[in-house]
């Protein structure tokens, strides 16, 4: 099963994508945790998304573009995947398509994290007293909440007209949220 997990920063797609690889052994991709790691090692890749991602702006589609196309052919994924954090821009997902058309497998559903503004806020908040990221700081927050808003919302409608959208309401507790995703790719 392939499935894309869409919602704006602090949704909790990350958390739900790790209980899914638990409970069904589909394999998590996060652009995030992956550029996060090349930053931590000062990969070149490191070196160049580092700025990007400490001012909360997004890295050049063709890095991250790149960067799924390699990993979603390793063996690990021959099982299936979640993308958490990408697509995040109509460039993005087009590329996508055509990976995926290359590689004759298909999306199954995307799933929609709604989360109002102010729990998001908090939460990353939290995050950042917990995790210490970097770009979890006020300024980078409203920034990644703005950006998502431009660059990510109109992937809502793109997903929409492929009717492979399915929406929850990313609030509740962790379990709730894990049966709210359950529920809607049924799996
Ligand atoms: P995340 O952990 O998904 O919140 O991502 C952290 C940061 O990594 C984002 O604010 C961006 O700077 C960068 N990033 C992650 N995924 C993408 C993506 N698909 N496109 C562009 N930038 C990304």
């Amino acid at each position: 099963m392939q499935l894309i997990f869409l919602g704006p920063p602090g949704a909790g797609k990350g958390t739900q994508a790790k209980i899914f690889l638990e409970r069904a052994g589909i394999v998590q991709i996060s652009t995030g945790d992956i550029l996060r790691e090349a930053v931590g090692k000062g990969t070149d890749l490191g070196k160049q998304a580092k700025s990007f991602m400490d001012k909360g702006e997004l890295v050049p589609d063709s890095v991250v573009i790149g960067i799924i196309e390699q990993r979603i052919q390793e063996p690990d994924c021959k099982k299936g995947f979640v993308l958490d954090g990408f697509p995040r821009t109509i460039e993005q997902a087009k590329a996508l398509d055509g990976i995926l058309a290359k590689l004759g497998i298909q999306m199954d559903h995307v799933v929609n994290f709604e989360v109002p503004d102010e729990e998001l806020v908090k939460r990353l908040l939290g995050r950042a007293a917990q995790e210490g990221r970097s770009d979890d700081n006020p300024e980078s927050i409203k920034n990644r909440l703005q950006v998502f808003k431009d660059k990510t919302q109109p992937l809502i409608s793109y997903y929409e007209e492929k009717k492979i959208l399915r929406h929850i309401v990313g609030t509740g507790s962790t379990t709730e949220i894990a049966d709210k995703v359950k529920a809607v790719v049924g799996a």
